[in-house]
């Protein structure tokens, strides 16, 4: 694939690199499904490659190694069951004792670093008080208001953006890649396109895959259900039994961008706005408190979220909330 957005932070740390400001640490933020992974990727492979000055060779032992991702001098942090812990940056700590084996740098990247506990961070802050001299550390992350004002300072910041022009060019991109994939282009047209822009916010990895996998369909089947809820005849727990059952957390995540971009279209007019037409977006539209009830629905999402990763099937809770999201939706009845 090829990432054209990428292209000019990939130039920016070229000139960096090549006028030897070479950083000690690096926060890499970005939000998820832009291409935060295949940028830093193509920063290691050609740090770590020592047979050309730009770019990488793609051949030498140690491109092959890295490639394989065996490389010694690259460690990879990772967090467990959503959290980054202490004994991990300890590793961190001694990875960066010793010198580099087969390179030039000794690279490590903590990614989702907004994970980290408290003890990790404090254990962080001491490698970033006295970095080593031929270490590179990139902290990734797509929640950077999470992390420590005192990490942050620490480090130099790469922050992955989709300019307005390029997003204008992202309608193309999606059609040839889906076309690379095979997927008929013809039966995704434009308007399919901009609507999962729209839900995705323009990340355009997450845009391929609601369009790859139909999950504006799947959205809108929980849109309708949801309805049904709210102003149909249709029990409450029957409902909520449904969702518990059916749901996953694909289906969340979609339901959560979607009332996030219903936000958006309150504070903005202009904003285009997926299924307008929807009597779901109608009937909030019309509530008298728009921003509450978006702010309800993201909560009982949230809800969701919670009870999936800890299977713990609540269905009264689930019920109770939606009744009372069905109460402020048609306060009169
Ligand atoms: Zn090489």
């Amino acid at each position: 694939m090829n990432y054209f957005w990428l292209d000019k932070h990939l130039n920016q740390w070229d000139t960096a690199i090549k006028l030897d400001h070479k950083p000690q640490a690096v926060m890499l933020s970005g939000m998820k499904g832009a291409g935060k992974a295949e940028l830093l990727r193509q920063v290691i492979a050609d740090l770590i490659c020592r047979q050309t000055s730009s770019g990488h060779c793609g051949t030498c032992q140690n491109c092959v190694l890295n490639k394989q991702g065996h490389h010694p001098d690259v460690h990879l942090v990772a967090p467990e069951k959503n959290i980054v812990k202490v004994k991990m940056i300890r590793e961190l700590t001694d990875f960066f004792t010793s010198t580099p084996h087969c390179s030039d740098y000794k690279i490590a990247v903590i990614n989702e670093a907004d994970q980290m506990n408290v003890a990790a961070a404090n254990a962080l802050l001491k490698i970033l008080e006295e970095p080593p001299s031929r270490g590179i550390l990139f902290l990734v992350t797509d929640s950077k208001h999470q992390l420590m004002p005192t990490i942050k300072s620490r480090c130099i910041s790469l922050d992955l953006v989709i300019t307005s022009n390029e997003k204008k060019q992202l309608k193309q991109w999606i059609k040839a890649e889906l076309n690379s994939l095979y997927i008929e282009v013809n039966q995704v047209d434009d308007r399919l396109i901009e609507e999962a822009l729209t839900l995705s916010d323009y990340a355009p990895k997450i845009t391929l895959n609601i369009l790859q996998e139909n999950r504006l369909d799947e959205l809108k089947f929980w849109l309708d259900g949801l309805y049904d809820v709210f102003c149909q005849d249709v029990s409450v727990s029957e409902v909520a039994k449904k969702i518990l059952e059916g749901g996953d957390v694909n289906n969340w995540h979609l339901l959560q961008r979607y009332c996030l971009q219903l936000l958006k279209a309150n504070f903005n007019p202009n904003q285009y706005e997926i299924y307008a037409s929807h009597p779901l977006n109608q009937l909030i539209k019309k509530a008298p408190k728009v921003v509450h009830i978006i702010i309800k629905m993201t909560e009982l999402i949230q809800q969701l979220m919670l009870n999936f990763n800890t299977q713990i099937k609540d269905q009264l809770l689930l019920e109770s909330m939606l009744v009372e999201i069905k109460s402020e939706l048609n306060p009169r009845s």
